[in-house]
């Protein structure tokens, strides 16, 4: 399986990847199919099927709103997200859904959007489009959202297959050893030999655009976080903290210098704070390998943007690919779904990765590099997903905060060392996975434990 840097981030929407964009991916793949079987014209009503967690939080993650919008043709990182709300109540007021933005089918939502609590085998977010015709049933196809917003159909789901490229890539590595050996033997550093991974893709002007576009994309959603005040939606009435908090850190107006200033820290839980409320309130995001852990990745970099001198694009180019390669690693040897392994899969993986970006930027080899990813998981292991009413918000925004503080920790430890570490980045993930196999199902994304039950039992 070969996983580009933009399969892991994504331009998409809030409040989560596996909930809202996964789906909302999978709803446009369902009705690009139909359009291509030519029965777009033939459909007279539509059903949607939510299993397993996305039946349990989809609702609070706007899984539903996601996937009618999937219907109307819209893709996640190019639909503008102050539409959805009024396209959606317009839906429920004319039972009616523009399919594909061209063809009105029935839809009552009462009816036909249908929440079964139950798990289909493959993955925990499942769900099942059908359309039908005059005469009865034209299609129907089974999704799973597995994380990230990546999305398997019900054919590669048989097929065991996660992904469809089966690109040739010049240093394929599915583990740290394998990664460190290629660099050792190339004598490449990591970012380089991500990027010689991506120009069998495209061209490195692309691939440089592609990046700072992404990174551009990362501060507009801090600059929209730091605007928005007031409280978050979903009723839990958590208040936005972002702004006042950025107000009070222009105040202590302290020099920009690394180390200078305990409020450099305060300026990384800022940063983190304002893409998760950005996120959570349904804003345009980067998904960083997800939606519920967007924060970290954005957060660690405007840290390194803001309070190092002589900063250049090259440095964000090799951030995201020096983090890309520890998501692949976590993507291929464990998971970066909530559902599956709990938040570890999660915030682990991004705290890793972030961890991993600022050491390659920092200078570090890719020993050290592996040192820092394996520091950052390492004490996310564990980690349960519990979000209170099924929201992105406690403790995911602040979660986040935490672990953007903790990635900058991790690359800087690693730094002070030669790469040797006690455990590998390897069984760190490996670790991971055993643990996220064994977490209780209630554990991963269901809201039926932890924090999510004990703030309710308040
Ligand atoms: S608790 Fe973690 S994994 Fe669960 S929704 Fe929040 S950020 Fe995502």
């Amino acid at each position: 399986m070969a996983i580009s840097v933009f399969d892991l981030f994504k331009i998409g929407i809030g409040p989560s990847s596996s909930h809202t964009v996964g789906p909302m991916r999978a709803a446009a793949l369902f009705v690009q199919a139909l359009r291509e079987r030519g029965e777009l014209a033939q459909v007279r009503r539509i059903e949607v099927q939510l299993y397993g967690s996305l039946s349990a939080t989809g609702v609070g993650h706007g899984s539903d709103n996601a996937v009618i919008m999937g219907l109307m043709g819209e893709w996640p990182d190019a639909i503008d997200p102050a539409q959805i709300g009024p396209r959606i109540a317009q839906l429920r007021e004319n039972d009616r859904l523009l399919l594909d933005a061209s063809w009105p089918v029935a839809f009552v939502w009462a009816r036909d959007m249908r929440l079964i609590d139950e798990n289909l085998p493959f993955h925990p977010n499942a769900m099942t489009l059908v359309a039908e015709g005059e005469a009865g049933e034209l299609h129907r196809d089974t999704y799973y959202s597995v994380g990230g917003g990546f999305v398997v159909d019900a054919s590669q789901a048989a097929a065991g297959v996660a992904d469809r490229d089966t690109t040739v890539l010049p240093y394929d590595f599915s583990s740290a050893v394998e990664l460190l050996e290629l660099c050792r033997r190339h004598d490449l550093n990591v970012a380089q030999l991500m990027l010689a991974n991506e120009l069998t893709w495209r061209s490195e002007e692309e691939i440089r655009a592609g990046l700072m576009k992404l990174w551009r994309a990362m501060q507009d959603c801090v600059e929209q976080g730091l605007k928005h005040e007031g409280i978050l939606p979903g009723g839990l009435n958590v208040r936005r903290r972002a702004a006042r908090l950025h107000r009070s850190l222009q105040e202590l107006n302290k020099p920009n210098v690394i180390g200078s200033t305990l409020s450099a820290m305060e300026w990384v839980n800022l940063f983190a704070l304002a893409v998760n409320e950005e996120n959570a309130a349904g804003g345009r995001m980067v998904t960083a390998p997800t939606n519920g852990a967007a924060g970290i990745i954005p957060a660690v970099l405007h840290y390194f943007m803001k309070f190092s001198e002589a900063v250049t694009d090259a440095n964000v180019v090799d951030y995201l690919l020096g983090a890309a390669a520890v998501g692949i690693l976590c993507k291929k040897n464990a998971s970066i779904s909530g559902a599956e392994v709990g938040c570890q899969g999660e915030v682990g993986s991004a705290c890793a990765m972030a961890a991993a970006g600022l050491a390659q930027i920092l200078g570090a080899t890719p020993a050290q590099l592996c040192n820092a990813a394996e520091i950052g998981l390492e004490h996310n292991l564990g980690l349960t997903c519990d979000p209170v009413g099924g929201l992105v918000q406690v403790p995911c925004i602040e979660r986040n905060a935490i672990a953007a503080v903790k990635a900058i920790n991790a690359a800087q430890m690693a730094l002070r060392g030669d790469g040797q570490h006690f455990i590998s980045l390897d069984r760190v993930i490996r670790t991971m996975r055993d643990t996220g196999a064994d977490m209780h199902d209630k554990y991963k994304e269901t809201s039926r434990g932890g924090l999510a039950v004990s703030a309710v039992e308040c």
